[in-house]
C-alpha cells in the first residue's frame, strides 16, 4: 500500500515516513500543500496522511480540491488544534478521519488500516483467498494452518494482489502501489518478487493462486488457487 504523507515539520514527516516504511508501506512525503496536491494527482495513493496547517495550500483546501477533482483517496487529517469545530470542518471538506497531535503512532496505524479497509466496499480485517489468509495488522500470512514467512516487500505485494483478488493487476500498478518515488530500478523486479511469493505461498502447497495473465499482469485467484 502506498501512502502520501503531507507534512511540513521535518521531524514529524521523517518519523511518520520511517514508521510507515517499517510497517511495509511505500511512502512519499510532500512538504507543503502545493507539492501534496501535485503528487496526489500524479500517483494513485491508497491513502493520504494530511497535516492541516501547511505552507502554500492548507490541509482543508487540499482535501476539498481533491474531492472536487473526484479523487476519493482516503484522507486522515492531522491537526495540532484541538476542538470539535475543527473536526467538523475537516470532515466537511471530505477528510475521512481525524487525529489530533500529539498522537500515538499505534493509533495512527490503526486508523490508517481502518481507512484502507473502508476503501470501496467494506472489507474484512483479515484478507483471504480460499485458505490463504493475510492479516495487515499483525503481518501474518497463513496457508491453511501453516504460517508463511514473507519479507516486507513480498508481504506488500501479496496484500495488494489479495485486495485486488479476481482482478488483473499490471506490473506497473503493483510498482505504483508498492514502491515509492525513490525507486528507480527495473520494473521487472516485480517478476522476481512474484517468483519468490509463489515459492512461499503456492508451490509448497501444490497451488497456483497467483496467475500470470500474459501481456497484462497477474491475478490472485478468489479461491486461493
Ligand atoms: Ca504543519
Amino acid at each position: 500500500m502506498r501512502i502520501l504523507v503531507v507534512e511540513d515539520e521535518p521531524t514529524m514527516a521523517q518519523s511518520l515516513q520511517a514508521g510507515l516504511v517499517a510497517e511495509g508501506f511505500a511512502v512519499d512525503v510532500a512538504v507543503d500543500g502545493e507539492e501534496g496536491l501535485w503528487l496526489a494527482g500524479e500517483v494513485s495513493y491508497d491513502a493520504i496522511v494530511l497535516d492541516l496547517m501547511l505552507p502554500k495550500v492548507n490541509g482543508f483546501v487540499l482535501c476539498r480540491t481533491l474531492r472536487e477533482r473526484d479523487d476519493w483517496t482516503p484522507v486522515l487529517m492531522l491537526t495540532a488544534k484541538d476542538g470539535h469545530l475543527d473536526e467538523a470542518e475537516g470532515l466537511d471538506t471530505g477528510a475521512d478521519d481525524y487525529l489530533t497531535k500529539p498522537f500515538s503512532f499505534v493509533v495512527l496505524l490503526a486508523r490508517l488500516r481502518a481507512l484502507l479497509r473502508r476503501r470501496g466496499s467494506e472489507r474484512p480485517t483479515v484478507l483471504s483467498a480460499g485458505d490463504l489468509q493475510l492479516d495487515p495488522a499483525t503481518h501474518e500470512v497463513r496457508r491453511g494452518a501453516v504460517a508463511v514467512n514473507l519479507t516486507a516487500r513480498e508481504f506488500s505485494i501479496l496484500e495488494f494482489l489479495m485486495r485486488e483478488s479476481g482482478n488483473v493487476v499490471s506490473k506497473a500498478k503493483i510498482m505504483e502501489h508498492v514502491w515509492d518515488f525513490n525507486f528507480d530500478g527495473d520494473p521487472n523486479i516485480v517478476e522476481v518478487y512474484i517468483r519468490s511469493l509463489r515459492k512461499k505461498v503456492d508451490i509448497p502447497f501444490g497451488r497456483t493462486s497467483i496467475g500470470t495473465i500474459r501481456g497484462a499482469g497477474y491475478k490472485m485467484a478468489l479461491d486461493g488457487g
